[in-house]
């Protein structure tokens, strides 16, 4: 690496991790489209690499850069976002406990839920905005607090730091889905989190091409024996998905300055229109917690909620007559997509705990790219009507 810690965001972004190829001085670092490497003589390796499952060094420049921009000692890269939850749910043990936020990625609930519950894994949903819920779920045998904020699609910010001490003081290892934010907006380790979840597959690609997710931790214990799960379960990406993550991560700060912008002119806008029952977005003084935004985000995100006056027919009416904005799951990406979270990304959720958190009929989820924000806004207001 060229740069030195004091670097800034931007310039991170761009130069962590990387150094002109030093054989041929090639700007970016290349595709080591390898699966293995040649030795010198039994058991001596030639550089630092001997199998691509193990490491390769696409993959180690990519986990170098996203370890920089969380400010973070060890990065490691996943063939996908629910891969690296996997991961990190491996470190316990069956009869171990978990604090889950009640609020998480569908995938994220699915696979506590789904798969580890059945290994023996308890777990706890908890409203983590509600403090004293969350103090009170901790057991002798919590190990583990898994965060989100802002949560999915309700957008609830939880304050990391009051709920790392929180885990912390009952013994837990703390880790934060950072996906929302990305690096750029929040950074979970500096408030207290053992370990930052990332899928990459969001903000981070950008560009709605690519699967992919990273943890990110300064804990030298955590990272060995991570670094031993994903060597022993090979949940590794492809060597050409590292080089678009690590293409994409040098537009993050500018892709991002624009999704806050845009998403929080629409939330402004939707908040003022006639059909528009409720819009929640952490950057409107609104929002319950936009206190706790503000102090733990440095801008408020792509993504924008809205509850609409009327129910399924009135959502189904907007998600089929806009033009601009892409009716699709997933999130992140430059152009601005649209989508009903209860028939789509949470409909594994189960029906009782979605009309809890409020995913209604009339929810609408956006996510607002980085076209020009007027022609977003004229596209929603005549799919409204
Ligand atoms: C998409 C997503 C995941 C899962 O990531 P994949 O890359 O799809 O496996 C996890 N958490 C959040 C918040 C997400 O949005």
């Amino acid at each position: 690496m060229n740069i030195d810690n004091s670097a800034r965001f931007g310039t991170k972004a761009i130069h962590a991790g990387q150094s002109p190829d030093p054989s041929t001085g090639a700007i970016c670092t290349p595709i080591y489209q390898t699966s293995t490497f040649v030795q010198k003589s039994p058991g001596e390796i030639i550089g630092e690499y001997d199998y691509s499952r193990a490491a390769n060094p696409t993959r180690t420049a990519l986990e170098a850069n996203l370890a920089a921009l969380e400010g973070g000692k060890h990065g490691l890269i996943y063939s996908s976002g629910v891969a690296a939850t996997g991961a990190v749910l491996h470190l316990l043990k069956s009869g171990d406990h978990v604090v889950l936020c009640d609020d998480v990625y569908g995938g994220t609930n699915r696979l506590f839920h789904k798969v580890f519950q059945q290994l023996g894994i308890e777990i706890t949903l908890v409203d983590m905005t509600d403090h004293d819920a969350a103090k009170s779920a901790m057991r002798p045998n919590t190990k583990l607090v898994w965060i989100e904020t802002p949560t999915n699609p309700t957008l609830k910010v939880i304050d990391i730091a009051v709920m790392a001490e929180i885990g912390k003081r009952a013994g837990a290892m703390v880790c934060v889905d950072n996906t929302f934010c990305s690096p750029y907006l929040q950074n979970p380790l500096a408030l207290g989190a053992d370990i930052v979840c990332h899928s990459l597959t969001k903000y981070i690609g950008g560009h709605s091409d690519a699967i992919g997710g990273a943890l990110i931790t300064s804990d030298d214990e955590i990272h060995k024996k991570l670094k031993f799960v994903q060597l022993s379960e090979g949940a590794v990406p492809g060597i050409q998905e590292c080089f678009l993550f690590l293409r994409s991560t040098k537009t993050l700060h500018v892709r991002m300055d624009r999704h806050c912008e845009n998403a929080e002119k629409v939330a402004r806008h939707l908040e003022a229109h006639t059909k528009v029952e409720k819009v929640v977005y952490p950057g409107l003084t609104s929002h319950p917690q936009h206190a706790v935004a503000k102090k733990q985000m440095r801008g408020f995100g792509g993504m924008v909620t809205i509850y609409l006056k009327g129910g399924l027919g009135e959502s189904r009416k907007m998600l089929e007559t806009v033009k601009i904005f892409a009716l699709a799951e997933s999130l992140g990406g430059v152009e601005s997509l649209i989508e009903h979270p209860g028939i789509m990304t949470h409909a594994s959720v189960p029906a009782d705990q979605r009309k809890k958190l409020g995913i209604a009929d009339n929810l609408v989820r956006l996510s607002v790219g980085i076209e020009d924000v007027d022609d977003l806004i004229a596209d929603l207001d005549r799919a409204i009507g």
